[in-house]
């Protein structure tokens, strides 16, 4: 695409002001007063200036944006929630298509289902649908955006349980990269539905989810139990056995990283390095204090959190950790256990933590997540045992190379041990990468899907499945 000097796109069909008067929401140019909010995205290590910002009010303004896209050969860029680890959700130069104004969500109590829109924040679906008693299994931070997150899977504090946030899914509005509606779900574009399931942006943009409910909590015993650092080679072998018997009720996240100075944390403890357990039990609280007693008592934990609380509160627990703006570099892998060497790869390398807010977490797959067959849906890793998330973090460009170096220093170190990785955490890795993810033979099948629905790569923004040629 060219840009004029003010940075307009040159247009071979329409023009900007006939976009402008087909939205029923609001199109941002650079210069505006809007604009500088409206190109932000969470990390902020990514600065990117696209050319037109399409905020949509609804389907008929995605679809509008979509051919104007097409129709001048725009590069093409698709916000749900702007949490991309990479900063895929904008672009230099181009147009993005931002969908976080679409927020209605309809939860239906009787039929345990939710419609929700494609702008909705986690935080947002988790207040509707625990006003009933309900939820949909999403991610652990609520202002993460539903739509990225759910359309590559969606770990999440009850997946033992009820599964990735794909497995509760049962239909989709989608617009394709010919500006058409279509719908997804079991019975219809099964194909496509099977995708979308893992799939990411590739094939079009999604414009309103339905979700199958589940009762949780609303109170649940969630929450962390901390241990020093020293500590943290016992504690990890502990809990690999002790986990190995655990419920599907039960999901649990180690965390690695120096206390923050946050009011419930005690004082001595500020800014010392804490191996921490993250529990959340999806069942009576009272069988959760039986199942959590003995982690509660291994060894001398320095703090325990894990209380009963309300499922909403445990959701935001991680909020204050991952803020908008600061500089994220992240890196993920899955393994298949905690063996004695990953352990002892996992305290070396937490031992080496020297920024204040850097850290890293161990996902706990497992349950209802690998009941699933790997071939049912196009998300990669159901039989994985663990997922790794190492974030380099700063406030600001200083000191930003030297957690850089820690993380890659990190996930090398464990590479012998991979197995898979999770397509929503990988950075701009290259297509190897993403085949990994997905796997080389669902790898394919999606590259066929992605060249029927979308040959010319229109949604190339994303975790890109190159299509066929
Ligand atoms: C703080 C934080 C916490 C996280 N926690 C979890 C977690 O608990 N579990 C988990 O599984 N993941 C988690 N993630 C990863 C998360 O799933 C991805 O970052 C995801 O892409 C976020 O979705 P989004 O809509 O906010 O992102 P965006 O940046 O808006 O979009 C990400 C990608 O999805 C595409 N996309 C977005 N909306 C649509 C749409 N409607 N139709 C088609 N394509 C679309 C975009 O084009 C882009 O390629 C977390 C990320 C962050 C930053």
């Amino acid at each position: 695409m060219t840009l004029t000097e003010d940075k307009s796109p040159v247009l071979r069909n329409g023009t900007i002001q006939d976009l402008e008067g087909r939205l029923r929401g609001e199109l941002v140019r650079p210069g505006e007063a809007t604009y500088e909010d409206a190109r932000k995205v969470w990390n902020g290590s990514i600065d990117r200036s696209p050319a037109l910002v399409a905020r949509c009010a609804g389907v008929a303004d995605v679809i509008a944006a979509v051919k104007f896209a097409k129709d001048n050969g725009l590069l093409l860029a698709v916000r749900g929630g702007g949490h991309s680890f990479p900063g895929l959700s904008v672009c230099d130069g181009g147009i993005v298509i931002d969908l976080s104004l679409m927020k209605g969500i309809r939860v239906d109590p009787e039929a345990r289902t939710v419609r929700a829109q494609a702008g909705v924040l986690l935080g947002e679906l988790d207040r509707e649908t625990q006003e009933f008693g309900l939820a949909v299994p999403s991610g652990i931070v609520t202002h993460t955006g539903l739509s990225g997150l759910a359309l590559g899977g969606g770990i999440n504090w009850l997946m033992r349980k009820y599964g990735l946030a794909i497995d509760q899914l049962l239909s989709v509005d989608l617009i394709t990269a010919e500006g058409e509606l279509v719908k997804a779900s079991v019975s219809e574009n099964p194909d496509l539905f099977w995708g979308l399931r893992g799939g990411g942006g590739n094939f079009g943009i999604v414009t309103e989810f339905e979700f199958r409910l589940n009762p949780v909590g609303p109170i649940v015993l969630a929450g962390p139990v901390f241990w020093p650092i020293e500590e943290s080679p016992n504690v990890l072998r502990f809990y690999r056995e002790w986990i190995a018997e655990a419920p599907d009720e039960l999901m649990t996240i180690v965390a690695h990283r120096k206390a923050p100075p946050l009011p419930f944390v005690p004082r001595e403890l500020h800014g010392k390095l804490v191996v921490s357990v993250v529990c959340c039990y999806a069942g009576a609280v009272e069988e959760g204090e039986r199942v959590m007693k003995p982690l509660k008592e291994f060894g001398s934990p320095v703090l325990d959190l894990c209380v009963p609380k309300p499922f909403l509160t445990h959701q935001a627990m991680f909020d204050p950790s991952f803020p908008h703006g600061w500089w994220y570099y992240l890196r993920a892998c899955d393994v298949a256990w905690l063996t004695d060497e990953v352990i002892d790869i996992t305290v070396d390398h937490a031992l080496r933590i020297k920024s204040p807010l850097s850290t890293f977490v161990i996902w706990q797959l497992g349950g209802a997540v690998s009941r699933v067959g790997e071939d049912e849906t196009a998300f990669g890793g159901r039989s994985a045992g663990h997922t790794f998330n190492i974030a380099g973090i700063t406030e600001s460009a200083e000191g930003f190379e030297v957690e850089r170096e820690w993380v890659r220093n990190f996930w090398t170190a464990l590479e012998p041990y991979h197995t898979s990785v999770y397509v929503n955490f990988l950075m701009e890795e290259g297509e190897e990468r993403v085949r990994q993810a997905y796997g080389a033979e669902k790898y394919e099948r999606l590259r066929a899907l992605k060249r029927r629905l979308d040959p010319t790569n229109l949604f190339r923004l994303n975790q890109n499945i190159m299509p066929t040629t």
